[in-house]
């Protein structure tokens, strides 16, 4: 479990606090941001240092959740999370135009609701997220149909579905 500084973890009669944890009135509260960790009676809060948190070159898997002519909304998981050496949050994110690496019109054409792709961060403020996928090993790797919802399948270039349906989309090329 991940916490943040001043969240509650064990009361004082059931636990002792550890490394990265404060006692007030008896009870144990994070002193830092981290993975709540329990040996024995001891709580204590391992550091972020194994946390894959939203940062600029952070890589990540994202699902497009809504899109508008000028972006697309995409609810982001940490690769290091996927490939499990690392824990982290999942966070939202932005794909703006200029994150496509390519001129683009309109998003609504270029990101679909459902579709997965793999990108990369490169903006990280309080004010947002935003990815870009426009590097080649970057871009959408799973797309499904507008028509009949059916999983896409990638040829060449562009996404095939059975009902005769075609759909181009900037490709991951690993
Ligand atoms: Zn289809």
């Amino acid at each position: 479990m991940i916490v943040f500084p001043g969240d509650f973890l064990a009361h004082g009669e059931e636990a002792e606090g550890g490394a990265n944890t404060v006692e007030r009135e008896d009870d144990i509260y994070a002193a830092v941001m981290g993975e709540v960790v329990r040996k024995g009676r001891v709580v204590s809060v391992m550091s972020k240092k194994h946390i894959c948190l939203p940062r600029r070159g952070l890589e990540v898997y994202g699902i497009v959740v809504s899109h508008t002519p000028s972006k697309a909304v995409l609810y982001c998981v940490p690769a290091c999370v996927v490939s499990g050496k690392g824990r982290g949050l999942g966070f939202m994110a932005a794909l703006e135009p200029r994150g496509m690496g390519k001129f683009v019109k309109d998003m609504r054409y270029e990101a679909r609701i459902g579709d997965i792709l793999f990108g990369q961060v490169v903006v990280s403020t309080r004010e947002g997220n935003i990815i870009s996928i426009s590097a080649p090993k970057y871009g959408f790797i799973a797309v499904f149909c507008p028509k009949c919802r059916k999983r896409m399948v990638k040829k060449g270039n562009v996404f095939v579905c059975k009902c005769g349906n075609i759909e181009r989309r900037k490709i991951a090329r690993r």
